[in-house]
């Protein structure tokens, strides 16, 4: 070893000694604090990625501090400096449980002293058990399992495995859509940011409006007359990523009813809606319409451990019978994720925590609503389902103002200084009654002191 790299090595040894006692530390001293936000704004800064420092308001709060995250339990988390805040983001969805449930916790802790990951070649146990468990808790006849590391796998996932059913390529998308930003799943996403600096994406993508039944219905017959006929859609029961919008009664159905006239496969992306968000276990018992294929990640983990699973009919999954490694990944299914999914299944139904998710959704609904009388130049619309609750704004600017407002009293949601125009509720699905009105309190106070430009 030469000895400058002697001397880097000296110098990273004497930095991760520091940083792995902090790890260790359950509280820190105002001078710790200090450090570690120091230690963030800058790694941020220099080797993360500086735009942060500018979207993000949990970050440059009125230029005045930056907040740093460093625990959580419950509904809430708490900065370095031990601000406490209401969680109303919920991790876009990850913290349905709530953040670090003890049933979670344990099952994970426990599986982590006898193994953490699996070896890739003998039979893992625990990922046989999540798969039987998916299959009795997803609806219909979903039976088979994939098991991946986050949303925009599962999605390519999905789509790969919808290609593999017919010679068909064209896969029919919608407005608004958010399925990922991986180059498969982007393709099938449809903000144009995201997309237009990586195009072309797959081939064989259409958009159109999201809940136009007519669209969808020419758009088959169109694809079919030109012989570029439909293998799959996909689709969110509810669009989250873009602003919560909740299709027009009967559309999912009838979405259905054209997939089984024509033999295409029907992909429900519940990676946001999935595990108890809707009031339902899945949004595709909300509407009562079976799938082809579910796409499930985020809150699947517990928000303790990232997994993301697919699960299909047999009809469909039966083609990567023969060669199972046709489609894999590394740690997708590891024992540590699987732990987390079943103890968070495990609580979602014994806490019954989707039906809490439809009783304290609709309260809180109704308390936003109320609280935003009088504000209707700036407030556009308050609509929900379950835990999924979308604030619009007239723009951006009314957005991110209440954003700010909620973050300095102590409440996050959802709400960057370009992304503002509909903020995201999407609390843990075990936030109380007390948190919600406080949360509808800093509401009403909020919009009372922003001002229209
Ligand atoms: N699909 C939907 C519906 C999502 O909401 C998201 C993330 O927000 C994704 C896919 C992508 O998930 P991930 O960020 O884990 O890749």
């Amino acid at each position: 070893m030469t000895t400058k790299v002697q001397q880097k090595y000296t110098e990273v040894t004497a930095y991760l000694k520091d940083v792995l006692e902090m790890i260790e530390k359950d509280s820190v001293t105002e001078e710790e604090a200090k450090w570690i936000t120091k230690e963030t704004v800058d790694g941020f800064r220099e080797h993360v990625n500086p735009g942060f420092l500018e979207y993000r308001k949990t970050v440059t709060k009125d230029g005045q501090f930056a907040a740093v995250e460093w625990s959580d339990e419950g509904s809430h988390f708490t900065d370095v400096n031990g601000r406490e805040y209401i969680d109303c983001l919920g991790g876009f969805g990850i913290y349905n449980v709530g953040h670090r449930h003890p049933k979670v916790v344990k099952a994970v802790s426990d599986q982590l002293k006898r193994q953490a990951l699996h070896s890739q070649d003998l039979l893992d146990p625990l990922r046989a058990m999540l798969a039987k468990v998916l299959a009795q808790i997803t609806p219909g006849d979903l039976k088979y399992a994939f098991f991946t590391n986050s949303g925009t796998e599962s999605v390519e996932a999905a789509l790969k495995l919808a290609k593999n059913y017919s010679d068909r390529q064209t896969i029919i998308s919608t407005t608004r859509a958010f399925h990922g930003k991986s180059l498969g799943s982007l393709s099938g996403t449809a903000k144009n940011v995201f997309r237009k600096p990586f195009l072309p994406l797959i081939p064989g993508f259409r958009h159109i409006p999201y809940g136009d039944i007519d669209m969808m219905r020419k758009t088959f017959e169109a694809c079919a007359a030109v012989g570029e006929d439909v293998a799959a859609v996909i689709l969110e029961p509810i669009q989250g990523e873009g602003g919560i919008i909740i299709p027009p009664e009967g559309y999912l159905k009838q979405v259905r009813e054209l997939c089984d006239e024509y033999d295409a496969i029907l992909i429900f992306d519940e990676v946001q809606t999935g595990m108890g968000r809707t009031g339902k276990m899945f949004a595709a018992d909300l509407f009562e319409v079976e799938p082809d294929i579910i796409c499930l990640a985020k809150a699947l983990g517990g928000g303790v451990m990232p997994i993301g699973a697919i699960v299909a009919k047999e009809k469909v999954f039966k083609n990567w019978f023969d060669n199972p490694f046709v489609h894999t990944t590394t740690f997708g299914g590891n024992p540590l994720a699987c732990a987390a999914a079943l103890a968070t299944i495990d609580v979602l139904i014994e806490e019954k925590l989707p039906e809490r998710a439809a009783e304290v959704g609709e309260y809180f609904l109704k308390g936003l609503k109320e609280a935003a009388k009088g504000h209707e130049d700036k407030v556009l619309e308050i609509r929900g389902v379950g835990l999924m609750i979308g604030i619009e704004f007239h723009s951006d600017e009314i957005g991110y103002e209440v954003s700010k407002g909620m973050f300095s009293n102590g409440i996050l949601v959802a709400g960057t200084l370009v992304n503002s125009k509909t903020i995201r509720i999407e609390p843990p699905l075990t936030i109380s009654y007390e948190e919600v009105d406080t949360v509808i309190q800093t509401f009403k106070k909020v919009l009372e002191t922003v001002k229209v430009q």
